[in-house]
């Protein structure tokens, strides 16, 4: 068997980028970041949403900037949450017209920590050239980094045209897809010299290569990180709603981030209408954690459950401790450093509660059905005391909260 199959392999070496002091590539730990879906000119919606993102775990946040009144919101909503303490980078999502926003609106190409641009709708023709040169030239006059990032939705039409002709002229050697994934990794390195010749510095610049197959996915980024050094952006785009979403992100993150390919990841959940937008921080984070990459939280191990345990409390208690973490962990990171290594078990009845409870750093074996209503609690390895009487999960919140504090 390879050595594949048991750890990841070394991360692929990129040129580190520091995105308003959060370090991208260069051997940095992997960035969780996300994207609002607020009108960025409506500064009070979107301070809100950012500072969400933020709290939910993303050390990144981008921000549409699609017209003057977004650009003219921008530095406010910087100024906005750094009164509220939170010094997250912000990044500003161009197409079409970055170059005309960003040169008549010199405070948000200030205020914002990184540029987004997409060399397939920067412009058309003789203008592509000028009008991508002109974003670079501002990035370069206000010293922030450019993620050069290409979507096969708006594929530069140009050189995929161009590609066809060629393929078509050697007898077709290539497939019609290999030749859309050609061109979409080509468009990035080409965008990128193209940046560098400018004067972009390649400790600048970040790719990412998005589409929604999640094969094409891994195929594009492999492509790209075999050609280049430049620090990656991975995520699915267009990935969908609920489970759809986030099973095909984090199967093909987690295939690219095993072969050490990946420097930030954005996973691209389309929320229920009025859902919380902080679900795609959470699902990046347990993505990076359940992989070995980062530690955000302590784990919730939790068995299934099945005809053993008809009661709902284990459930109950089990989703209740995921949500005290949660809640408590800005707190409980301050105050006690390494809590995100703790490891608690909620299990549903003996058969492997006593098993699991006793590898985790405290864990609970709920009674299962028509059992005696006893739960054993094992701390550090060791049985420490059984919970009795109807308020089994609430003594065990307590526990918890008790050990973390000791
Ligand atoms: Fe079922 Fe008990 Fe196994 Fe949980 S630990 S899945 S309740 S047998």
């Amino acid at each position: 068997m390879s050595a594949f199959a048991f750890a990841p392999q070394p991360r692929h070496e990129t040129v580190g980028v520091s995105v308003g002091g959060v370090t991208v590539g260069g051997g940095a730990p992997i960035v969780v970041q996300s994207m609002t879906n607020t009108d960025t000119a409506d500064i009070d919606a979107t301070v809100a949403q950012v500072a969400a993102l933020h709290k939910a775990g993303s050390e990144l946040v981008r921000i549409t900037v699609d017209r003057d009144e977004s650009a003219a919101a921008v530095p406010k909503i910087r100024e906005r949450l750094e009164r509220l303490g939170l010094d997250v980078p912000l990044i500003g999502d161009f197409h079409y017209i970055g170059h005309k926003l960003l040169a008549d609106h010199p405070a948000c190409a200030e205020a914002l920590a990184k540029y987004r641009i997409n060399p397939g709708n920067v412009g058309f023709k003789a203008k592509k050239d000028k009008q991508f040169a002109a974003i670079i030239e501002r990035a370069i006059q206000f010293d922030k980094p450019v993620r050069i990032g290409v979507n096969w939705g708006s594929l530069d039409q140009e050189l995929l045209t161009r590609l066809m002709d060629d393929n078509q002229a050697k007898g077709f050697p290539l497939t019609a897809e290999q030749v859309m994934r050609e061109t979409i990794v080509q468009s990035a390195l080409i965008s990128a010299e193209l940046a560098e010749e400018i004067g972009l510095p390649r400790n600048r610049i970040i790719l990412s290569a998005k589409v929604s197959n999640v094969q094409d996915l891994i195929a594009c980024y492999a492509m790209l990180s075999s050609r280049s050094n430049h620090a990656l952006h991975l995520g699915l785009t267009e990935a969908g709603m609920g489970t759809k979403g986030i099973v095909a992100s984090s199967a093909s993150l987690g295939i690219l981030l095993q072969q050490g390919i990946g420097d930030t990841i954005r996973i691209s959940l389309t929320p229920e209408p009025g859902g919380d937008r902080t679900r795609e921080v959470q699902v990046a984070q347990e993505l990076l954690q359940v992989m070995g990459f980062r530690q955000f939280l302590p784990v919730v191990a939790a068995c299934p459950g099945c005809g053993r345990t008809t009661s709902t409390v284990f459930q109950e208690l089990a989703q209740k401790i995921q949500e005290d973490i949660r809640r408590n962990m800005p707190v409980w990171r301050e105050k006690y450093p390494g809590v995100e290594g703790l490891k608690v078990a909620v299990m549903g009845c003996i058969v492997n509660g006593p098993g699991e409870s006793k590898h985790a750093d405290i864990g609970i074996s709920l009674p299962g059905t028509g059992e005696l209503p006893a739960a054993p609690v094992y701390i550090d390895g060791k049985k420490a005391l059984t919970l009795r009487g109807t308020n089994i999960a609430g003594d065990f919140e307590t526990l918890v909260g008790d050990y973390i504090e000791k």
